[in-house]
């Protein structure tokens, strides 16, 4: 999975430069985009990457990050 974690890692870098200014109304954090690909299976063998583009503030961070810890 390192390749996963270093294309997770640019991808937020990258937007961490941009400095978005959208704040999450839940919990009044900086929002971040970030792209996650998920593994779908197919009868158990075939699969195919699904790409994801999640929003990221402090109320779904350790839910993130868990996903590419892996
Ligand atoms: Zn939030």
């Amino acid at each position: 999975m390192a390749k996963k974690d270093r294309t997770f890692a640019a991808k937020l870098a990258h937007d961490q430069k941009k400095k978005e200014a959208k704040l999450c109304p839940v919990c009044g954090a900086g929002i971040q985009h970030a792209v996650l690909y998920e593994a779908r299976y197919k009868n158990g063998k075939q699969w195919s990457p699904v790409r994801k583009v999640v929003d990221i503030c402090d109320c779904n961070k350790d839910w993130v990050y868990n996903q590419v810890k892996k």
